[in-house]
């Protein structure tokens, strides 16, 4: 069954509105394995309206409406679908005693223009609403030589949710036998969208192109693979694709987990490791901090860390040479390393971090555009990581990046340290990698 969405309203055209109950509307569709080929928005128009559901039905079997069954005139939902089917309109007397005991109940008399919501449209099947006035339909039609269902629902999100569990899901169950669509999200921080996509080419022949979504946003990139069918059958492929997506991405997989961010994923390295750390920070002002920090229990691995934006209190707090300072300027790497040095020292930790870089808009040079970044790593044995990078985007991209990319280091140097569950990478490998990185 292929299903399309078709949300109504001209707000959900203008920039005050999203329209959030199609995604409702596809978690249903998820939940009973039904693919869905097309979202659209149309605005209050009958004449819109009726265009739009004659093209969806010819590509659909099934069109979910929501949106313009209201009792005012700019809701022409069952007009224009009623149009586009060639068919009439007719009060039902059933809907209309409904409708106005609706309102004896909440001690109001029935304003006329609700009369319009128990106009349903011919052969249609009444979906009662049981949190609001309008009713939905659905209509079983034929179309292009195929049979084809349109359900109608209310605009009202909370009204639209409890239609979804009424109407939609017990026809959606009768229809798909056990059959949903779910899948696994693979997380990837510290590689281009470009590289990682070549890096997996080989899954997308092996399982189909459609089956593996690449969604890049905020210095991560997720791999989604979805599978549809039964449960059994469906969970084993989603493990076979996961494990496939995993082997060609490599360590840069920080988790197999949507809901995993990567400070918790360095949280529990660290946790693991038994070991501790300390941030100092300049152009991220304490953003790596506070992103430790949003993990429950993050005191037990992450003391604390400084904010030291000058060049007088990256030398007073972290002990930064002044000479340093004024040899290399703060963006430096040799500045970076002293920080991340500093900060291990200052809070006797197992590791130290310093960022430094030019976040913009102004402060660039030649030398040192905006966007660049140092980061260090000082780790056991008095060793020290360090990248330099550059960054696009504006002050909160290039800050977040920054913050982002110090993770990702850590991440690569613990994974030496503490065996994360379920790795599959070759120890020797990893720790190749990791001696890289000291460097
Ligand atoms: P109904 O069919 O229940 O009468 P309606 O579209 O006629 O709905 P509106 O007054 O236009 O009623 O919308 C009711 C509320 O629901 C508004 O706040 C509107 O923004 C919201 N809404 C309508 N459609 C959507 C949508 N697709 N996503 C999120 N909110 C929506
Ligand atoms: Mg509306």
């Amino acid at each position: 069954m292929r299903a399309a969405i078709l949300a109504i309203g001209s707000e959900l055209l203008g920039t005050e509105r999203l329209d959030t109950n199609s995604l409702r509307l596809t978690a249903a569709l998820d939940r009973h394995g039904v693919e869905l080929r097309k979202k659209s928005v149309v605005g209050d128009s009958e004449a819109e309206l009726a265009a739009e559901v004659r093209a969806l039905l010819g590509r659909v079997d099934l069109l979910l409406v929501t949106g313009g069954l209201g009792p005012t005139a700019d809701d022409v939902t069952r007009e224009a679908v009623a149009a586009a089917l060639g068919r009439g309109l007719h009060l039902d007397p059933e809907v209309s005693a409904a409708l106005e005991a609706r309102f004896r109940a909440f001690v109001r008399r029935m304003p006329e223009v609700n009369r319009r919501q128990a106009q349903v449209i011919d052969g249609a099947v009444v979906l009662p609403n049981a949190h609001g006035t309008a009713p939905g339909l659905r209509i079983d039609t034929r179309w292009e030589e195929r049979e084809a269902t349109i359900f109608l629902f209310p605009g009202v999100p909370h009204e639209l949710e409890g239609m979804i569990a009424d109407a939609l899901e017990p026809w959606l169950a009768e229809r798909s036998a056990g059959t949903a669509r779910s899948s696994v999200t693979l997380k990837i921080s510290g590689l281009p969208e470009s590289e990682v996509e070549e890096r997996i080419a080989p899954a997308y022949e092996e399982f189909g192109r459609e089956s593996i979504t690449i969604l890049a946003g905020g210095g991560e990139i997720k791999l989604i693979a979805t599978a549809a069918g039964p449960e059994g059958e469906r969970t084993a492929r989603l493990a076979v694709m996961a494990d496939r997506l995993a082997l060609l991405a490599g360590d840069a997989v920080y988790t197999r987990n949507a809901d995993d961010t990567l400070e918790q994923v360095v949280g529990e390295l660290l946790r693991q490791a038994k070991a501790t750390l300390a941030t100092a920070e300049s152009c991220t002002g304490g953003l790596l901090a506070e992103r430790l920090t949003r993990i429950a229990g993050s005191s037990d691995y992450f003391p604390g860390g400084v904010v030291t934006y000058s060049n007088a209190e990256k030398s007073r707090l972290l002990g930064v040479p002044p000479e340093l300072l004024a040899e290399h300027g703060a963006v430096s790497e040799p500045v970076a390393r002293a920080m991340a040095e500093g900060a291990r020292r200052s809070f006797s930790t197992d590791y130290g971090i310093g960022i430094t870089g030019v976040a913009g808009p102004g402060g660039g040079s030649e030398e040192k555009p905006v966007g660049t970044i140092h980061v260090a790593v000082a780790g056991p044995g008095g060793r020290v990581a360090h990248r330099r990078f550059r960054f696009p985007g504006g002050r909160e991209r290039v800050r977040w990046f920054a913050s982002q990319l110090a993770l990702e280091i850590l991440r690569r140097l613990l994974l030496d340290v503490s065996r994360p569950a379920g790795s599959t990478a070759d120890p020797g490998q990893v720790a190749k990698a990791v001696e890289s990185l000291w460097r």
